[in-house]
């Protein structure tokens, strides 16, 4: 088998150790994870919109603080995910090579 593109596994233990010293659990359900995922994509297309391609491709430069602040709302979606998965007790790291898997079959490479 080869390697999986992805292991969530070591982030799902401290997301899972964070909320379990907090006591967070209860309030960890599937339905709570995914709303906050669903607020953490609002936050981030907050960020995206109106802004240009060419406006995004130098974010970076043009404002450093807006940039760091896309990073934390992309690690805030990552972050749920890893989370909702791990409650809904799926493997990632097998449902995304099996995704990938099944994309290279749907759309072949085209032919020169
Ligand atoms: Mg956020």
């Amino acid at each position: 088998m080869p390697t999986p593109p992805l292991d969530l596994s070591p982030l799902q233990a401290q997301l899972r150790a964070f909320a379990q010293v907090r006591n967070w659990q209860p309030h960890h359900t599937p339905r709570n994870l995914l709303l906050a995922l669903v607020g953490e994509v609002g936050e981030l297309a907050e960020i995206l919109q109106w802004r240009s391609d060419a406006e995004l491709a130098a974010l970076a430069q043009d404002n450093p603080a807006e940039w760091e602040h896309l990073g934390e709302e992309l690690a805030d979606v990552q972050i749920y995910l890893a989370r909702l998965a791990d409650v809904l007790g799926v493997d990632m790291a097998a449902a995304v090579a099996d995704k990938l898997d099944k994309n290279a079959r749907k759309y072949p490479e085209p032919q020169s």
